[in-house]
């Protein structure tokens, strides 16, 4: 299948990166969102980073009006598109109630991707008749920055629909590695229990947030901390990755530092709200 058309539902930090380099790479574009308020964001952010593209002169502007051109945005469910990735919030069961409806009211042979960072894509494929054409494209957050992506096979996922969202992300620019379908996938079986050591090291009082971070940099080679790591994706993303993690494999060595909890709790969910790990307020 050529894939020309590309439906985004999610305008959040990941779905506003996916809808940036899908359009940057001559696709046709629609972002959606449940308001005007989320997808208005969403694009504001796409035109910044597209602005700070042509002022260091990687693009020049004829190119940013095109690739801005090629977006357009939805509050309403649409359907017509050759592949829908999927980043709405991570909740098994909303994505589920998303992908059954986007499966009564797609084409045929619409792909249906989920960038999921940990539900097994052999549960959300569940809601659908066409579990075949079910993948995961898990990208990393900064979507339009990091290199890699990691594709989740489900059980039923045909080899027809693997090479088409294989070739899709090498169009991207990116490198696709495969995972098998286990919660967490393979970049966040490794990184979660990262982030909550470090919040297990704050709450234990090992040390303070910058005292942590700048450890696991400066000794570790980590190019970022675990702390700034965890309020860059949002604590409220890892708090349900780390959720998924331990109710999947029944370990509670994957279960959530208590401190994670009392801030997503209490709304300081990391960079997106201001205040995480660290306070952002000032910068
Ligand atoms: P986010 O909270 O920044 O954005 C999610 C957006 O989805 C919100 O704007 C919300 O209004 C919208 N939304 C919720 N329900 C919807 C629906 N039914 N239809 C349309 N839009 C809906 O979240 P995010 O960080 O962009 O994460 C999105 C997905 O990507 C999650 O599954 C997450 O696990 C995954 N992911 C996140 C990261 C990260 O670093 N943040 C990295 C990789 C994957």
């Amino acid at each position: 299948m050529n894939i020309k058309k590309v439906i985004i539902y999610g305008a959040g930090t990941m779905g506003n990166g996916i809808a940036q380099i899908c359009a940057s790479s001559g696709f046709d574009v629609v972002m959606v969102d449940i308001n005007r308020e989320f997808v208005d964001k969403g694009i504001a952010t796409i035109g910044k980073n597209i602005a700070k593209l042509v002022s260091k002169e990687k693009i020049d502007k004829a190119t940013a009006d095109k690739i801005l051109g090629r977006i357009s945005t939805s509050v309403d469910r649409v359907y017509d598109a050759d592949i829908i990735i999927e980043a709405i919030i991570e909740n098994e069961g909303i994505k589920k109630e998303l992908f059954s409806d986007l499966d009564k009211n797609c084409p045929e042979h619409t792909v249906l991707a989920s960038n999921t960072s940990s539900i097994p894509i052999t549960n959300i494929a569940s809601a659908t008749h066409r579990p075949d054409k079910v993948i995961g494209m898990h990208f990393m957050n900064p979507v339009p920055l990091m290199k890699g992506i990691e594709i989740i096979r489900g059980r039923e996922t045909s080899d027809e629909t693997y090479a088409v969202v294989d070739k899709l992300s090498k169009d991207l620019g990116k490198i696709p590695g495969v995972s098998n379908d286990f919660p967490g996938f393979i970049a966040n079986r490794i990184l979660m229990p990262y982030i909550n050591e470090g919040a297990w090291a704050l709450s234990e009082g090992v040390s303070d947030a910058v005292n942590i971070d700048l450890i696991a940099k400066t000794c570790l080679n980590m190019p970022m901390g675990p702390l700034e790591l965890g309020d860059m994706i949002g604590l409220d993303i890892c708090l349900a990755i780390m959720n998924v993690e331990r109710d999947g494999f029944r370990d509670d060595r994957f279960a959530p530092c208590p401190l994670i909890e009392e801030l997503v709790a209490n709304g300081n969910l990391g960079r997106k709200t201001g205040r995480g790990f660290h306070d952002y307020s000032n910068r």
